[in-house]
């Protein structure tokens, strides 16, 4: 017979002798194979219980921003939506009302804004075409979910706590970041 690659291997077909036919030294094999890895350094860890430190350089899930007076930062520009690869953001506008300047750090905001979690890449081009410092990358990720509606992230799930209202949580979210900026 001619084969393109003469890779091809005969299957042999001779007949199993009873020693193999009852499987013994292959179910032996087997076993000691897995007694070796039995008293090997486990590969896995006991999630969630334990946790493995990410690299400092990891980029997870998406942060909206606030300012230190617990204004948003997003002023709805479009720049983050049209920067990404993967289409992964949608947002609309609204026009700041007078009274709410403690709210909006900008005249114009985001009255929705919407992540696709599914699509994103973590590729970075959002934060890095924001021009006022409104998302960044935190050092989280998004958690697992059994419905794929759950990864879209909306402005509620992606702004940071108020640093007013919520000091720890907002410093918490900051991460490390903001401590090796001040180290800097
Ligand atoms: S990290 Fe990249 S893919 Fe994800 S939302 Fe930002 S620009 Fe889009
Ligand atoms: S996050 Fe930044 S780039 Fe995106 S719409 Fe808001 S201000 Fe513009």
């Amino acid at each position: 017979m001619t084969t393109l690659t003469n890779r091809a291997k005969p299957v042999d077909r001779k007949p199993m002798t009873f020693l193999e036919s009852i499987y013994l030294w292959n179910i032996f094999k087997g076993m000691m194979i897995t007694l070796k890895h039995f008293f090997k350094k486990k590969a896995t860890i006991q999630y969630p219980e334990q946790t493995r430190p990410f690299s400092p350089v990891f980029r997870g899930v998406q942060i909206l921003n606030r300012d230190e007076d617990g204004r948003e930062r997003c002023t709805a520009c479009g720049l983050c939506a049209l920067a990404c690869p993967a289409e992964a953001i949608t947002m609309e506008a609204a026009e700041r009302l007078s009274g709410e300047e403690n709210l909006y750090r900008e005249e114009k905001y985001a009255a929705k804004y919407e992540i696709n979690m599914l699509r994103c890449i973590f590729c970075g081009f959002c934060e890095e075409a924001c021009p006022k410092d409104a998302i960044y990358l935190s050092e989280t990720f998004a958690p697992s979910a059994y419905n794929r509606k759950n990864f879209i992230y909306n402005k509620q799930d992606l702004l940071i706590p108020d640093p007013k209202t919520q000091p720890e949580e907002f410093a918490q979210a900051k991460g490390l970041r903001e401590i090796n900026k001040k180290n800097k």
